[in-house]
């Protein structure tokens, strides 16, 4: 029996870039280096769906938290996670291993330990409704995305526990060496 029944789960575009905010994307589809990592060590990938493209679809503007942090966009979260979430049950029950979850710092629905913030970010993008201004608040704060937040809640119910890691998107090279050497157990 060749499986060696270790699986990760990869935050959508991490196998389809598409499905980015337009304008972002340090590669062409899948991220070739880390995929190509996982493939040759032998890692199950399951594709988690992308929270923002199945909500506001392909010609959305870049999000902060704040505007994802509703009940609405939580629920939804919630209901497209739950299918996946099930698998991992399964396959936990099952005697699998659910390594890791690869999340994209700098997203705010998906990041792992920053994503992007500002109270002010939304509403009217011209200058006479404050746009400077909405710009100058933007900024980087430590905490989880939105959708990473809804699962990890939703694994602490199941009590089921996994790695947290993320590719991120302002350094790749460096957070995807990193996070090899946890899946390694190096560090
Ligand atoms: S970071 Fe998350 S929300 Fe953003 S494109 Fe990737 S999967 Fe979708």
């Amino acid at each position: 029996m060749k499986r060696r029944k270790c699986i990760v789960f990869l935050c959508h575009c991490i196998l389809n870039c598409n499905s980015k905010v337009e304008g972002l994307s340090n590669y062409k589809g899948a991220q070739e280096t880390f995929v190509n990592y996982l493939v040759a060590n032998g890692y199950g990938l399951i594709q988690l769906p992308c929270p923002e493209i199945t909500m506001y679809g392909i010609k959305r503007w870049g999000h902060v938290k704040e505007q994802f942090d509703s009940p609405y966009f939580r629920k939804h979260c919630q209901t497209i996670f739950l299918p996946i979430m099930e698998q991992i049950i399964d396959y936990v029950n099952s005697g699998y291993t659910c390594k890791a979850l690869i999340g994209i710092d700098g997203s705010p629905s998906c990041g792992v330990n920053h994503i992007p913030s500002s109270a002010l970010w939304g509403g009217e993008v011209a200058s006479k409704y404050g746009l400077e201004s909405k710009i100058k608040d933007l900024k980087t704060i430590n905490a989880q995305g939105v959708f990473i937040e809804e699962i990890a809640k939703l694994l602490k119910k199941n009590q089921i526990w996994m790695d947290f890691i993320a590719i991120d998107e302002g350094n790749p090279e460096a957070s995807i060496d990193k996070i090899i050497k946890i899946l390694e157990g190096r560090e």
